[in-house]
């Protein structure tokens, strides 16, 4: 068997994508296999390599889910192909997720594996719905009992549980309210006792629905939940509404999905969910880079007059490459360095770089008109960038000094993202679709498609307000252009809509 092969269990957590392990993110982003289920956050999917191969092995619309025996194998057969294998799944891999089924077919094949634990949904599930499983006073324990078995759990089970101190967290028994109460009540628990049936736990679209023993299964069956579910029974259920404190982030409820055109989105991204939403970056665009596109220009670093920066990605590309040739930032000492905006001098910073001009408005038209009183015909100015990108600075420079323009990376669009996402919108899975770029806008167009059912659209600024009108979409534009812009546009957006 290959040296480096291994078989990663890795508990997601529940629901959304910050609350995987450290340790899980880290083997997902060297992951050369990614085996997956439905009860997790899909922008966790979107963490591994381009590279790595995923296979979705949950239950789909119409169809059964792949069998434990099917997946025990399929996870064999992609060990023997040799790399990183990681079978992601909901909350913890232990915690009634066949784990360890799966953990002894491994050992079982000799095949090296690994756990790591995850969040299980009726622990941290709970607490984003506010219910501590345990509490002073409240509860001195907590049980966590499957729901799911054939006919049922016999009476004398519910009697025991009905016996036992603490809170009591049921899976897999949305079907089952009505049992599992009645169970409880006959087995001698007070119909008093507070319970609540808690759907879809610490996701944008989560609902609690707390009653009594004796009044959830009637609420229950009215309100038809969606799964997953949990039922929990026991006092601390009461704590709920004080403790809920996802619903006072100014974001909770929203799911955003964000058009992905650069390393920016991730930013974003961490934004949003610090505000509480959940993200998706629609992955529409790959940026791949152009293999050895910036060699030639290298050769003769230290005549450049003045280095052009026109986005972050560009600035690590270029850095990176530069010290892969055996040079390092002294071969620029006599360059002039520019940037495109703020957060691209920024990145320059971080890379041991300051800038001799940064563009205000942060735009193409704001660089040439700092850069161009500056040029001789004979300076010579480098500028590398993105194939696909805006040739305003190119074209504005050309004939205007000795100009070197090299295409470093160029967006690629994403095989099969389209569809999955249109499905996704038409169901009303997003509340939210962001736009940071007018690029967003095309690749979006063109990948997804602006179709009927859309959630309100918002736009970093007026650029990309343009390219979305052109496809008839008539979005929010934040009031500053910046992602914090963004994030703010968003709610206040929604302030707006709930005082209507
Ligand atoms: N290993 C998982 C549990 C798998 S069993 C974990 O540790 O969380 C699947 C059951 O877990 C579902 O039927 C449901 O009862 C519960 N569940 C999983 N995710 C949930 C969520 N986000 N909200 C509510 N219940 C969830």
């Amino acid at each position: 068997m290959d040296k480096e092969t291994v078989v990663c269990l890795v508990g997601a957590g529940p629901g959304r994508r910050e609350l995987i392990t450290l340790a899980g993110l880290e083997w997902l982003r060297r992951a050369d296999w990614l085996l997956y289920d439905q009860l997790l956050d899909p922008a966790l999917v979107e963490e591994v390599p381009a590279k790595c191969r995923r296979i979705y092995v949950g239950k789909q619309a119409g169809r059964h889910a792949m069998k434990q025996e099917e997946i025990n194998q399929l996870l064999l057969d992609c060990a023997a192909r040799g790399g990183v294998v990681v079978r992601l799944k909901g909350g913890d891999p232990y915690v009634f997720g066949r784990g360890g089924e799966e953990a002894l077919c491994l050992r079982r094949a000799g095949v090296p594996f690994r756990v790591v634990p995850g969040v299980p949904s009726p622990i941290g599930g709970l607490a984003w719905a506010g219910i501590p499983v345990t509490h002073r006073g409240l509860a001195g324990g907590v049980h966590i009992v499957t729901a799911h078995t054939r006919e049922g759990l016999p009476g004398e089970r519910y009697q025991a549980l009905a016996a036992l101190e603490g809170t009591l967290v049921f899976l897999m028994g949305l079907e089952r309210v009505e049992e599992i109460c009645r169970g409880l009540r006959a087995g001698g628990m007070d119909p008093a006792t507070p319970a609540a049936v808690v759907s879809r736990a610490a996701r944008w679209d989560q609902q609690v629905l707390a009653a009594r023993l004796d009044t959830l299964p009637a609420l229950a069956a009215r309100a038809a939940l969606p799964s997953p579910a949990m039922v929990v029974v026991g006092r601390v259920v009461e704590l709920g509404e004080e403790l809920s404190f996802a619903r006072e982030l100014p974001l909770w409820g929203e799911r955003v999905l964000i058009a992905r055109t650069s390393d920016r989105s991730g930013k974003l991204a961490r934004l949003l969910e610090e505000a509480g939403a959940q993200t998706l970056q629609a992955p529409l665009l790959r940026l791949e880079e152009a293999e050895g596109a910036l060699d030639g220009a290298l050769e003769e670093i230290g005549s450049f007059d003045h280095i052009l920066f026109t986005s972050g990605h560009t600035v690590e590309l270029f850095v990176d490459r530069l010290l892969q040739s055996g040079r390092d930032l002294r071969s620029l000492a006599r360059a002039g360095i520019w940037a495109v905006g703020e957060s691209t001098a920024k990145r320059l910073k971080e890379r041991g770089l300051l800038c001799d001009g940064v563009a205000r408005p942060p735009r193409a038209e704001g660089l040439l008109a700092a850069l161009l009183p500056r040029l001789t015909p004979d300076s010579r100015v480098l500028l590398p960038q993105s194939g696909g990108g805006r040739p305003l600075l190119r074209e504005g420079l050309e004939g205007r000094c000795r100009l070197t323009a090299v295409e470093l990376y160029r967006p690629v669009p994403e095989e099969g993202a389209g569809e999955e996402l249109r499905r996704e919108l038409e169901e009303g899975g997003f509340t939210a679709l962001v736009f940071s770029s007018g690029a967003g806008a095309d690749q979006f167009a063109r990948t997804v498609g602006f179709g009927p059912k859309l959630p309100p659209c918002y736009s970093i600024g007026p650029v990309t307000t343009k390219a979305l009108e052109r496809y008839g979409i008539t979005p929010v534009e934040a009031q500053a252009p910046t992602l914090e812009g963004l994030r703010d546009a968003i709610a206040a957006h929604r302030k707006g809509g709930e005082s209507t």
